[in-house]
């Protein structure tokens, strides 16, 4: 999944001098510290965020890919 301003940007693709202006004056902030920073590279979300061995997923994300990463669960399968 993309985020809003992606999503804006390929809207614009039949419209150059548009997009060059959202490019120019809509592009999101680069945040050093807080919430923003860490987000999701799967699905864009800041919530709930695991970045242990780099691995930057949101826990939604993290339970549907860990299987195929080769991460085994524990305990009671349900
Ligand atoms: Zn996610």
């Amino acid at each position: 999944m993309e985020n809003a301003y992606e999503r804006i940007l390929d809207s614009l693709q039949s419209k150059p001098v548009k997009r060059a202006r959202m490019m120019r004056f809509n592009k999101p902030k680069e945040r050093p510290y807080g919430l923003g920073k860490n987000r999701c590279v799967r699905c864009n979300r800041h919530e709930a965020h695991i970045k242990i061995h780099g691995l930057n997923y949101c826990r939604e994300c993290f339970k549907e890919v860990s299987k195929e990463m080769g991460f085994k669960k524990y305990g009671k399968e349900v």
